[in-house]
């Protein structure tokens, strides 16, 4: 169990216990954990939304004690609500920062993600789009790449897994010791578009996030592979940790009814993925979904079923004003040759 030291200058923060050794503290709506091994030293994975650096580290302190520092910090990947302290904290603690190589582009400026896909119901990732940072973070100074053998740095009890789909360089973290597996976003364990599934803390295994992910033929084999380390705990990146066969049994539904559950009826990345290779993203589907009627509807069968059409309308028009300040396209790598999305392995293949 946690030991809370006693610090009066500091405001007591929410950590809860997600498996041995393993802490969770939620950032508004993401999680980031903290990880310790049987010597005392710990690492940080994933670094919250933007102005969390203070939380973190008193957290950090209430763990392990007061001026705790880690041995490094490492990333599942690379979205804004999972890396906005973490260039202040790496800079403050002097540390590197581990990330996947398909994962870099995105972590030094090369290039910004795919657009994400409003038509899919964007929700509370919607309403978060003014915490979308303006251009693609770079933090080069502190990254170094995760190790190829899979093996974890400061986690000797811990193995990476590759698990692209939400995004290329998505990794997740294994110990197979007692089965933990600390999945980032490549599933999560409340429904990611739904606000009201964050107030009410619903615990339930679902795809990753629909708003943010550009490959699900990627994302559900990531999915499989997970299910296939059979974990006893999972601790994700949006929800409550969930353990033993509630997790397993729903796990083994997720992959098997992935095309129906996880992925969104249509949308831009339902029939072809983002492209991207080791310098960023090559090339989107057209963003075929632009369309206030479809829009309208696709956010009414969302969650807001009881809200009147006029809010809807009303927000629709504010997130298509925010889509058009996005910056996306400017920061887009367009070096290749097109790509025929009629070749079915272009779905899967465009990982190397
Ligand atoms: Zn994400
Ligand atoms: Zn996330």
């Amino acid at each position: 169990m946690a030991t809370f030291t006693e610090n009066k200058h500091t405001t007591q923060q929410k950590t809860f216990r997600a498996a041995p050794m393993v802490w969770g503290l939620k950032t508004v709506f993401v999680n980031l954990y903290f990880v310790a091994e049987p010597d005392g030293s710990w690492v940080l994975i994933d670094a919250g939304v933007y102005g969390s650096k203070t939380r973190i580290k008193e957290a950090a302190n209430q763990i392990f004690g007061s001026d705790a520092r880690p041995k490094a910090i490492l990333l599942t990947h690379g979205h804004f609500d999972h890396i906005g302290a973490v260039k202040e904290l790496a800079e403050e603690w002097d540390v590197p920062v581990y990330a996947h190589p398909m994962e870099l582009p995105y972590l030094t400026g090369r290039s910004s993600y795919p657009p994400p896909d409003p038509s899919v119901g964007g929700g509370m990732m919607a309403y978060m789009a003014f915490m979308y940072p303006k251009q693609p973070i770079n933090i080069s100074q502190y990254l170094e790449l995760l190790p190829q053998d899979g093996s974890v740095p400061g986690l000797p009890s811990w193995k990476w897994v590759h698990t692209p789909g939400h995004t290329p360089g998505h990794v997740s973290f294994f110990r197979e010791e007692d089965r933990t597996l600390i999945a980032g976003d490549a599933f999560i364990t409340r429904k990611g578009e739904s606000a009201m599934a964050v107030l009410t803390q619903e615990r339930k295994v679902h795809g990753p996030p629909m708003y943010f992910t550009p490959d699900w033929a990627a994302a559900q084999h990531s999915v499989e592979k997970l299910t296939s380390l059979n974990p006893e705990i999972a601790a994700t990146g949006h929800g409550l940790p969930m353990t033993g066969n509630e997790l397993r049994s729903q796990l083994d539904s997720l992959v098997k009814d992935f095309w129906m559950v996880a992925v969104p009826d249509s949308g831009r990345y339902v029939n072809a993925p983002a492209i991207a290779d080791e310098y960023g993203v090559v090339s989107v589907p057209p963003d075929k979904s632009n369309t206030v009627p479809k829009a309208l509807a696709v956010a009414g069968a969302v969650t807001l079923a009881g809200i009147a059409l006029a809010a809807l309308s009303k927000r629709n028009k504010k997130n298509s004003k925010i889509k058009k300040q996005r910056p996306y396209s400017h920061n887009r790598v367009m070096h290749t040759t097109p790509v025929d999305y009629e070749d079915p392995l272009a779905n899967t293949n465009n990982y190397p």
